[in-house]
């Protein structure tokens, strides 16, 4: 996942704004990852950096905004997919260029052939201090040939594969880059006289910014002064926003390609209901993600809407936790069940996805210890059976629950009376989109890219770390 921000400011502006927008966008891309996040900022002539293990509203203080300055700004917080999660591999990472001087990136996505970047740029000596895969895209663009930034992105980015949504600021310029197909998000805002650009729409709102457009599928975006210009197009034969971005992944608050998540998110629920009727006395939801689906399943099967659990919002995502042993225990952690809602009804409780299975059973317990007779789980998306290499953190293949099991057998694991997952068509209308416009490879194992199967996390990692 990843949230990533970019600011560009006029001359004119005040000298601490572009920092400040910077945090308060970063902080409505808080649920694209709550790791680490920094914020690297330029007054035109140095880069200024801060990143720090956390979360947004824990790693910057009042002094830090002021420190960074700057007239442009770009900022990150992170959710690792490639490289382990430590104050080395945070974002924004910044490296030094012959001739050109410093350029700072934050990355959102996994470039899937890291490795193999990597190694023939550690032929010719260049040194590695971080195991992230943005350090090597940061690398291959440094030392590239050309006589300018635009130069050397046009020549760096079509040797990378998978999926990098890339905000990339250097003293002179702000770039905002889409894959070419455009897996992860990324637009266009403008406040006042100053450029934005944000992983979602969400994050614009949040400052008072208008949305412009979304960034282009293989757009290179470059922004300052004079404004933004597209400096190139690599865009894919076809485009592949990721269609767990409306799952699960995306704030219910955003617009994707100009669909409104909340509402896909309904329609999934609708569709489910269709799909998956039952007799029951509660629709419930599983929050926070999954409110719009419950929504969309109670309006479309007429069954009250209520709220069953209710999420502690202090405690973080459970999927965050290391251990399948620490991510049961969140659960509990995570969730109070409402007596009064549940006892000696049949409950319908709706969740978007299930990836491990290890959230589903306690929760069915919960509800069965809080008087529910019945537990019916239904799933907006179909059983995740692949692993996914461009930016989703989903386990590898065997610790998915789907690939390992058929439905009845999830079924009976994690405790539910009945156990209904939407349909990949119904998924995939839901979001006005068509197969032929998104990533579903998790669910199809249908990969718009060809990946190396066994591509793991940490596959940086043991590469010789050089100083
Ligand atoms: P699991 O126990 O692995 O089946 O977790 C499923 C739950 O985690 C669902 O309730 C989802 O809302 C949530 N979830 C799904 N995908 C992710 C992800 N990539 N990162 C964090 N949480 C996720």
């Amino acid at each position: 996942m990843c949230g990533i921000v970019g600011i560009w400011n006029p001359e004119r502006a005040d000298p601490t704004e572009a920092a400040r927008l910077a945090f308060f966008s970063l902080y409505a891309l808080q649920h694209r990852g709550q790791e680490s996040a920094g914020i690297a900022a330029t007054d035109g002539r140095d880069m200024r950096i801060v990143r720090r293990m956390g979360l947004v509203g824990q790693v910057f203080s009042e002094n830090d905004l002021g420190v960074l300055g700057g007239r442009a700004a770009i900022g990150h917080t992170r959710y690792s997919t490639t490289g382990s999660s430590r104050i080395q591999n945070a974002q924004p990472m910044v490296v030094r260029a012959d001739g050109l001087g410093e350029l700072a990136i934050g990355h959102n996505g996994n470039c899937i052939n890291a490795r193999d970047l990597r190694e023939g740029l550690a032929q010719k000596g260049v040194p590695f201090t971080t195991s992230s895969d943005t350090e090597v895209i940061a690398q291959m663009i440094a030392r590239e040939d050309g006589a300018t930034w635009d130069d050397r992105l046009e020549r760096a980015l079509p040797k990378l594969q998978g999926a990098w949504s890339l905000v990339i600021l250097t003293p002179s310029a702000l770039y905002a880059v889409r894959d070419p197909l455009g897996v992860r998000p990324l637009c266009l805002g403008r406040k006042g006289d100053a450029w934005l650009v944000a992983s979602e729409t969400c994050a614009l709102e949040t400052v008072g910014a208008r949305f412009v457009r979304d960034v282009a599928p293989g757009e290179v975006l470059r922004i300052d002064d004079r404004g933004p210009v597209s400096v190139a197009d690599f865009a894919a034969s076809r485009r592949g926003l990721c269609v767990f971005e409306h799952v699960y992944l995306a704030s219910v608050a955003s617009d994707l390609e100009g669909v409104s998540v909340y509402a896909s998110r309904e329609r999934m629920g609708e569709t489910l209901a269709d799909e998956h009727p039952v007799a029951a006395d509660v629709v419930i939801p599983v929050p926070d993600s999954a409110i719009p689906a419950a929504v969309g399943y109670a309006r479309r099967s007429g069954i009250p809407f209520r709220e069953g659990l209710i999420k502690n919002r202090y405690i973080g995502r459970t999927f965050i936790q290391p251990s399948p042993e620490l991510r049961r225990q969140g659960v509990a952690l995570k969730y109070n069940a409402l007596h009064d809602v549940l006892d000696g009804k049949r409950v319908i409780v709706v969740d978007d996805s299930i990836v491990r299975g290890s959230t589903s059973g306690p929760i069915v317990e919960l509800l069965r210890a809080h008087g529910a007779t019945e537990v019916h789980m239904r799933v907006c998306s179909p059983p995740i059976r692949h692993q996914c290499f461009f930016g989703v953190d989903m386990a590898r293949r065997d610790d998915l629950i789907a690939s390992r099991m058929d439905i009845e057998s999830i079924r009976k694991h994690i405790g539910a009376d009945s156990l209904g997952y939407l349909s990949l068509d119904g998924m995939v209308t839901a979001t006005g989109g068509t197969t032929g416009e998104l990533c579903t490879a998790c669910f199809t194992g249908d990969y718009l890219v060809p990946v190396q199967l066994e591509l793991a996390k940490d596959s940086l990692e043991a590469e010789p770390v050089k100083a």
